[in-house]
């Protein structure tokens, strides 16, 4: 019978890579929580009027890569494509407001978006994100971009661009909106398809384009700058001086768009250069999202926050060694099934594991030469050596694998010393 393979666009991740996962993900929770970020837990799939009305019907998203379904209770369904939205909803949801002026909330899981795979884009795919509501900025605009930028850091990833620009209020980006169609609309018939087409639903859609003509037609095309209210330049500009006092480098880029409705104000994508990224260069994204919450039915709340996928994250991060993962592995002398020697060892084990150390044993009776050879494999720090003849002594041996060093004790001794053994190899 044939066999079935997972899903287009969306990978296994099997036990030998997941420590990359997990060190990310510790490295993403540690850091936040020194800015004072705390989890939350969203459902996978949300309503699909929660993202047509907070994503924005004219986006690449909505309009193509939604997973979208009718479930057997005729509920309009999706599988969430972001975090965003549903962390707005369970905000107003839960009246959180009530409770604390200002939140702080980070997520990870997984996204759904049918995309075309390539290397960097998936369609299953896992997301970090911040939110951060009741805060207008500016500082903590910057506080949110340090913080991507802290755990990029902390990651490794040097090689990265901090692409900052600022879209106003909702007010000025529907003026702009107006300014940008009167330029563009001449140059409709020169435009891309997909362009061309946005020109009637997200004009400032063209200004994304990766298309070489798109993007000279969009060289001289009015800045979102000089329609800027005071207000709003005041605002980006005390973004910027934090950053620089911060000590984080970043360039204007006023074409900088990104593909959601929502954003207002000050906007941010942080792109990466090095490891094995190609042309899925951007790490993370985001920015101020001030309308959403009224949209979305809660107060009239500013809001900011980030995304940074995973997948590419370790692609930045290229190949690193996956550190020690075993503690101990027991050998055991093959014998009979059931030897004492074999009960014992298994005890021995099991007292071990209790004392929180990462133990394996084989107790199938192997030959000495395969237990060695696996302890090997598994990369254990330390083998105990249980055989006939010390075992009947009450004793063991103990191999210090890396230092090529072997020791014998009494049975009762050994823990201790393991336990110092490897809290002085952490
Ligand atoms: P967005 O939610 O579109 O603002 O994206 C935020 C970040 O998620 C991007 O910078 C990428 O790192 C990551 N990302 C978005 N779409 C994909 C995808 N299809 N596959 C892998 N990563 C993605």
């Amino acid at each position: 019978m044939a066999s079935i393979s997972a899903v287009k666009g969306m990978n296994d991740i099997l036990p030998k890579d997941v420590w990359r996962w997990h060190h990310i993900e510790r490295v993403f929770q540690d850091v936040a929580a020194t800015y004072g970020f705390r989890e939350v837990r969203t459902p996978i799939v949300e309503p699909t009027q929660l993202f047509l009305r907070s994503i924005g019907e004219a986006t690449d998203i909505v309009e193509k890569e939604m997973y979208s379904f009718v479930d057997k209770g005729d509920d309009a369904l999706t599988i969430r494509p972001e975090g965003t939205a549903s962390a707005v909803r369970a905000y107003i949801e839960h009246s959180v407001h009530a409770d604390e002026p200002i939140s702080k909330w980070y997520y990870l899981g997984p996204m759904f978006r049918r995309e075309r795979p390539a290397r960097g884009r998936y369609r299953q795919f896992y997301q970090a994100g911040v939110e951060v509501f009741g805060d207008a900025g500016p500082f903590v605009d910057a506080e949110v971009i340090a913080l991507a930028v802290r755990i990029l850091e902390k990651l490794g990833i040097q090689d990265i661009e901090v692409l900052l620009n600022s879209l106003g209020t909702g007010d000025t980006k529907a003026r702009y909106r107006e300014k940008l169609l009167t330029y563009l609309t001449p140059f409709s018939e020169s435009l891309s398809p997909d362009s061309k087409r946005r020109l009637g639903t997200n004009p400032l859609r063209v200004l994304d384009s990766k298309i070489e003509k798109d993007r000279e037609i969009c060289q001289n095309a009015p800045r979102l700058h000089d329609v800027l209210t005071d207000e709003d330049r005041a605002h980006f500009d005390s973004v910027k001086n934090v950053l620089t006092r911060l000590g984080i480098r970043f360039r204007e880029d006023a074409n900088l768009v990104r593909g959601l409705d929502y954003y207002s104000r000050t906007l941010f994508e942080i792109q990466g250069r090095g490891g094995e990224l190609g042309a899925q260069n951007a790490l993370c994204g985001g920015g101020r999202y001030d309308g959403l919450m009224r949209e979305l039915g809660g107060q009239d709340l500013p809001s900011i926050g980030f995304a940074m996928g995973l997948e590419r994250l370790l692609l930045a991060m290229g190949e690193s060694k996956e550190p020690q993962s075993m503690d101990v592995a027991l050998v055991v002398e093959p014998g009979n099934a059931e030897s004492d020697l074999r009960l014992d060892a298994a005890a021995f084990a099991d007292s071990l594991r209790a004392l929180g150390l990462r133990v394996e044993s084989d107790l199938r009776g192997q030959s000495l030469k395969s237990q060695f050879r696996r302890a090997d494999r598994i990369g254990a720090a330390f083998v105990v050596l249980f055989a006939g003849n010390e075992w009947k002594s009450g004793r063991v041996k103990v191999k210090d694998l890396a230092a090529h060093a072997e020791q014998e004790f009494e049975l009762s001794l050994v823990p201790q010393h393991l336990l110092e053994k490897i809290a002085g190899k952490k």
